[in-house]
């Protein structure tokens, strides 16, 4: 929008939104800032100086805020705890000068929607008068146990004799299904207390948002719901409307890319492959995978004899066997990026091999596309659980090594499976079944819907007074 049309415009409220800086943060929180525009909201999206440019949508202002690391971020920093510091110190100062420079607008900031794992942003809009609220990129059984052991209601190392977990409220949870850090404390001791760190000022948000929805949480036993330590107000999935409910007119992408996509290689390759044939297989933005596991997905990929679509950045590209490509090429392509969600959506892919991402995850489930799940790291494991054990819309590899490989064979066995194993058409049967309640959530009148809309209401200038009457919303 240009800025002479954005000023003559009467908003009903403006959100600043800020998310960690990688693509698996941004997506989703843009996303959000899309849904609160086309609800009448000014939405401004603020990130770090080196992300600002990936990010390109039309109804969102982006602006720059500084982590310390304006030329390379976090990769610039010494360690992440140097780095999270960083962005806590000059992030707190840079959102502070943004509120300023809005307060003199005709559209005052009135509520700050931050990313969880960046809490200082809520000590900045409570400085400032200003609404918060907390959105959890994470599902609520990882938000809930991390929640519990910041409460000292779970106490690490988790000892064997105590698992399954049975948490009320939660599925139980074995070994194999809890989130990395609880499993190995000391790996990322920065991650953990960032983790942790997302709970110390939490009673003071005005809201707690979750990027996921009722009918998906709702699913335990006896009726117990989502865990009563997590009281969010759920408003995913946060998929772009096109492959949900339409309604924001060309809505098709997250509008973010940190790297380029390579979508008409993909598409061509695509175009020539029959129905439900290929295989899409994506680690995600961070996943850093040993050459050993790199080798094992290959050589797995290659003997399954399926159509495979890989994307592997090209930091990863250096693990690939010599020669892989060129040996495979009859059957697969590999790029270095792509739009996934247009990928996901092609008639031509039979199944997702997924590191289960939450956003992975999630739009997987909203396209119906079921999943072999290969998590590496943090939330991904739980995530893995639901989908192969909660939710019936995939399996999950097993590991031959303490090293977390999955091995070449077991690739293959899990491929055949999803793909027209015995389990194959109930699971495309229940993939079916979560898209359509994902779009009912997010379509008008929908759970996710109404809580929105609820969100804006409070938002908009006239919704002030009553939230301030309205103490405990959060249940923190
Ligand atoms: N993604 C993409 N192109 C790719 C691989 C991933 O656009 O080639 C997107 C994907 O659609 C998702 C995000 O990157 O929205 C990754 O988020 P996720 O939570 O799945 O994993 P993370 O990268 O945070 O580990």
């Amino acid at each position: 929008m240009k800025k002479e049309q954005e000023e003559k415009q009467v908003w009903r409220g403006h959100v600043v939104v800020i998310p960690y800086p990688s693509q698996g943060h941004i997506n989703p929180l843009l996303q959000f800032a899309k849904r609160l525009a086309s609800k009448g909201l000014k939405a401004t999206m603020a990130t770090t100086h080196y992300t600002v440019n990936s990010i390109n949508t039309p109804t969102i202002r982006v602006e720059a805020i500084s982590d310390g690391y304006d030329e390379g971020g976090v990769a610039f920093a010494p360690d992440t705890d140097t780095y999270l510091k960083a962005f806590k110190t000059f992030g707190s100062k840079t959102l502070s000068q943004l509120i300023q420079k809005f307060e003199t607008t005709a559209s005052p900031v009135t509520c700050v929607i931050y990313d969880a794992f960046l809490p200082w942003a809520l000590d900045v809009a409570k400085q400032h008068g200003v609404y918060g609220a907390s959105f959890f990129t994470n599902t609520p059984t990882v938000t809930s146990l991390f929640y519990r052991l910041h409460k000292g209601l779970l106490t690490l190392p988790i000892k064997m004799e105590d698992l399954p977990l049975s948490i009320p409220g939660l599925h139980k949870l074995n070994y194999p299904d809890l989130p990395a850090f609880l499993k190995d404390p000391d790996s990322h001791p920065a991650y953990l207390a960032m983790l942790l760190g997302q709970f110390h000022n939490l009673y003071q948000a005005d809201w707690i948002l979750g990027n996921t929805f009722d009918d998906l949480e709702l699913q335990f036993p006896a009726g117990e719901g989502v865990s009563d330590l997590w009281r969010g107000t759920l408003i995913g999935p946060m998929i772009p409307s096109a492959y949900l409910d339409g309604k924001i007119e060309g809505d098709r992408g997250y509008g973010a890319s940190l790297w380029k996509p390579l979508d008409d290689k993909c598409k061509k390759w695509l175009e020539l492959k029959p129905a439900g044939s290929v295989a899409y297989v994506s680690f995600g933005s961070m996943a850093a995978l040993t050459p050993k596991q790199m080798e094992e997905i290959a050589w797995g990929l290659k003997e399954s004899g399926i159509h495979f679509l890989w994307v592997v950045k090209e930091s990863e590209r250096g693990k690939l066997p010599q020669g892989f490509i060129e040996a495979s090429k009859e059957k697969g392509l590999v790029v270095t990026w792509c739009q996934q969600l247009e990928l996901l959506e092609h008639k031509a892919i039979g199944c997702f091999v997924t590191h289960c991402g939450w956003n992975s995850t999630l739009e997987a489930l909203c396209l119906g596309v079921p999943m072999v799940g290969v998590p590496k790291f943090s939330d991904q494991y739980t995530n893995a659980k639901f989908i192969e054990e909660v939710w019936g819309v995939g399996v999950r590899a097993k590991e031959e090594d303490d090293k977390g490989t999955v091995g070449r064979e077991e690739l293959q066995f899990c491929l055949r499976e999803v793909m027209d194993g015995k389990r194959s058409q109930e699971m495309r049967r229940n993939a079916a079944k979560w898209r359509e309640l994902a779009k009912k959530a997010i379509s008008e009148g929908g759970s996710s819907d109404n809580n929105i809309n609820e969100f804006v209401s409070h938002v908009c200038s006239d919704g002030k007074k009553k939230v301030k009457e309205e103490k405990h919303m959060n249940g923190f």
